[in-house]
Formats: C-alpha cells, structure tokens, sequence
C-alpha cells in the first residue's frame, strides 16, 4: 500500500477517514485536523499564548508538539501528583520533551499544597482518587496557568465515551455543558480540547511517527470500570461502523446547536471565603482539602 498522496512511500489505511497515508502525510493531516478543530471552535488564535497540560501520558504529549509545530505560543504546565514510580517517570518525560520543543514550562508540587501526595490525599478526605485528582487538577490550572487559555489533550475516544457515560446517566448539567470548547466564565479561564476529534490511535500513531516518548499505560487511579467497559463496547460499534465516534459527536455538536444546549449553565457562584475561587458552598472544595491535609499532618 503506498500513499495517496505522494504515491511513494509505505502508508497506513486508516479506514474511518477513507485514508491512506505514509508517516510524513499522516502527520500533516492530524495538525490540519487540529488546525481546523481550533478555527472552527474560535479556541485561539497566534497571538494567545496557550497553557497545555502535560501529564506525560501521549495524548498531551502529542498535543504539545502539534500546537508547536502549527506555531503556536504555547506553556507547558505539569502537576506532580506525589506518587513515588510514577510521578517520577511522567517528570522525566515532561523534562525531556520540553527540553527537546525548547518550550517554557511550569510545574506544581501537590506536596507543596497539602503536605502528601494525591494517593495520601484521598485517604484523609476519603473520596476516590481520581475524582480528587480532577478538582485538584482543574483548580490548580485555573488559579495558577499563566494564560487564559488552557488546553487539554482529551481525544475523540475520551469525548465519545464521556457523553455516553453522562447520557446512560442522564446527567443533563454535563451533557449541555459539553464542548471541545469552555468559555472562560466566572474566574475560570478557557479550557480547551483540540485533539476533540483525533482518534486514539492517531495520537499513538502520531507519538509513534515523530518518536515521542510518554508515559506508557492509563492512570492507576482513574477510568472505573464503567467508563472502561464504555470505551470497549464504542469500540466494538466502531468496527462495524467505521467512523462512528467521529459522526456522533459531530451530530451532537449539531444538535447542541439547534436546541442551544449552552455552555455557560453554571448556577449562582460565590468566591470561596478563603482564596476567591468560584464555588457553589462557602469554601471551595481544594481549600477543604487542604484544611483537612493539614490539620492531618500536624496532629
Ligand atoms: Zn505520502
Ligand atoms: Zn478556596
């Protein structure tokens, strides 16, 4: 199989697209992608600079080097969750690629907020890991991303598999809140999702193609069993209807259009009493962790 476009080199099928491309035409296609992601979006444009978050996982990994390869302004931002092995090895790989980009960086010490690590941290406020790990996560961007901008490396798999968790749930707050795009609102700043439709497996092809290193594997932590047994089942529609994850969430950014399913649905927010940050109850629910933690590590 050659490519169709230069119709020398070897080259992939990637038959949801209808496409055969070699390494070099493949990658240029995923950044248009992107490209077209972000236009379409009104996301943002040169002149912003744009916070990516980079976990080391290959989706941020891959979303950092499209965005600088499309010539964007872009901050690498990384949070060090505290956990021995791992947090150790998705530094390692943070360090490398923005070393390798020559982009600036920023990172943030969970030790330095709450005197433990995300797994410490659960314990104490005994909620699961990975539902701590979001809040913590969207604080920290939102309080200390030297931008307004702050992009995230979700993929078309994610997007798909969280809209039908939120359908099988029938979390309407969630479901008409999403969007590859949330305006900033209220003291959040602008969270954006450019690889919103970029398959899996074309990021990894992508990581793959430029010799990207990340960190290998999901999260321990994250993806119940649920979201997991979702993400299969997508999969298995998609065999049988190549494209599928593709077409539903365009058709349901089409729908949220037409029946004006708004992103801005956020009920009546006051500034927590202790750091002014948007919350629904008095004192936002990082500073309660926090409160928590601490108390903890003194008694
Ligand atoms: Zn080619
Ligand atoms: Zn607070």
């Amino acid at each position: 199989m050659v490519c169709e476009i230069c119709g020398r080199r070897p080259a992939y099928n990637l038959y949801p697209r209808g496409k055969v491309l070699c390494d070099e035409h493949f990658a240029g296609f995923v950044e248009s992608e992107v490209k077209t992601t972000i236009d379409n979006y009104s996301m943002f444009t040169h002149h912003d600079r744009v916070m990516v978050a980079v976990s080391g996982g290959k989706d941020s990994v891959v979303l950092l080097k499209v965005l600088k390869n499309l010539g964007y302004k872009v901050i690498a931002f990384h949070i060090d969750l505290g956990v021995e092995e791992i947090s150790e090895r998705s530094k390692e790989v943070f360090f490398g690629v923005v070393e390798r980009e020559k982009v600036p960086y920023k990172i943030l010490d969970l030790r330095d907020f709450f005197n433990c690590g995300i797994k410490e941290l659960s314990k104490i406020v005994k909620r699961p890991t990975c539902s701590i790990c979001g809040t913590i996560r969207r604080y920290l961007m939102d309080r200390y991303s030297d931008s307004s901008v702050v992009a995230t490396g979700h993929n078309l798999d994610d997007e798909v598999a969280f809209l039908f968790l939120n359908l099988l749930n029938w979390s309407l707050e969630y479901i008409v809140r999403q969007s590859p795009v949330l305006r900033e609102e209220h003291g959040f700043s602008r969270k954006v999702k450019p690889l919103s439709f970029v398959y899996e497996y074309e990021t990894k092809l992508y990581a793959s193609i430029n010799g990207l290193e990340h960190v290998v594997g999901e999260c321990p932590f994250s993806k119940g069993a649920t979201t997991l047994l979702i993400k299969k089942s997508l999969n298995e529609i998609e065999k049988s209807n190549p494209d599928f994850k593709l077409r539903f969430l365009r058709s349901f950014m089409k729908i949220k259009e037409k029946i004006g399913g708004s992103s801005d649905s956020r009920v009546s927010l006051q500034p927590c009493v202790k750091c002014g940050y948007p919350t629904t109850s008095g004192i936002c629910l990082f500073c309660r962790f926090r409160e928590k933690a601490l108390s903890y590590s003194i008694s």
